[in-house]
């Protein structure tokens, strides 16, 4: 018998652990406990994904896990952090969901719009510019902050410092990206010249070992790199788009859309975005600009 209880506290035991240790398993790694209050009794009523979401017992939230500042996994601690997690943590309180209940899930730039329409996530925050073409295939509940794109390049660079001195440099981005396609449509460099990758991180290696010249993507991205390599590398600092951030959700759930934005508001009016704001991208000293919701 006493064999028996102490295999089987040992095999929970076990099995406990390799939950912990799934990929995916649902906790939210990294959120301090009592970050935001979680509400209680939450309706959103005529919204199917947040009934699935109560069925399931958890959300599923696509981030990023290589912008530093935004959406990042610490690889050593496996925890997440950045403004993109907090908005995403605030939204998953406000909907009545525990910290332990939410489960990141990294969704590159270029599977974000599929993510959505598979149901293979509830919401994404990370860094998504709220654009037309997008939305034609998913919602976007914003923006809840707008960035504009820019260039990084190693410290020592003097040649570029704007989008018309790139002809004949080597510029890396992201595939599925904005900054990408302004790149090409404006022909800013040569087809030939342009890297591509699935994720910034790669580019900032490239850039880094001298096979890129410069990086495009947004501000925001672009500062937490600077700052995470610590003097190798500058933001050019000329913004040359707007990049709305947005909540990506499936497209017909206006239900959900609705609540988020309610929110949203709510977050910019009572304070609690300016403190996400200040404990992640403002620790960098950049002013905060608050966004104007917009409804449609
Ligand atoms: N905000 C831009 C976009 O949504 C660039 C950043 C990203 O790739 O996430 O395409």
């Amino acid at each position: 018998m006493r064999v028996r209880t102490l295999a089987a506290v040992l095999l929970t035991g076990a099995l406990a652990l390799t939950a912990c240790g799934k990929e995916g398993s649902p906790t939210d790694q990294g959120a301090p406990a009592g970050l935001f209050e979680v509400a209680k009794d939450v309706k959103v009523d005529g919204s199917p994904t947040f009934e699935k979401a109560k069925a399931r017992g958890n959300l599923v939230i696509g981030v990023k896990e290589d912008q530093p500042g935004l959406g990042y996994k610490d690889p050593t601690t496996n925890k997440y952090s950045g403004f993109d997690i907090d908005i995403a943590r605030l939204v998953s309180a406000k909907l009545g969901f525990d910290p332990e209940k939410i489960q990141f899930k990294t969704i590159q730039s270029a599977a974000r719009e599929q993510a959505l329409i598979n149901g293979d996530v509830d919401y994404y925050v990370g860094t998504y510019t709220i654009n037309a073409g997008r939305k034609e295939k998913v919602g976007f509940a914003g923006p809840y902050f707008v960035a504009g794109q820019d260039l990084l390049v190693k410290k020592d660079n003097t040649d570029i410092t704007g989008p018309e001195t790139l002809k004949g440099k080597k510029v890396c981005s992201v595939t599925g990206s904005t900054p990408i396609k302004q790149i090409r449509e404006k022909g800013y460099t040569e087809p030939e010249n342009i890297l591509e990758f699935q994720g910034y991180s790669q580019c900032v290696t490239k850039l880094l070992n001298g096979e890129a010249d410069a990086v495009t993507t947004d501000d925001a991205i672009l500062k937490g790199y600077a700052a995470a390599e610590e003097g190798k590398l500058k933001v050019v600092g000329k913004t040359f788009s707007k990049e709305p951030y947005g909540i990506g959700l499936p497209k017909e759930d206006k239900a959900l859309r609705d609540k988020v934005n309610d929110i949203l508001q709510g977050a910019l009016d009572d304070g609690t975005w300016q403190k996400i704001y200040d404990g992640t991208l403002g620790k960098s000293g950049s002013k905060a600009q608050k966004p104007t919701i917009d409804r449609y």
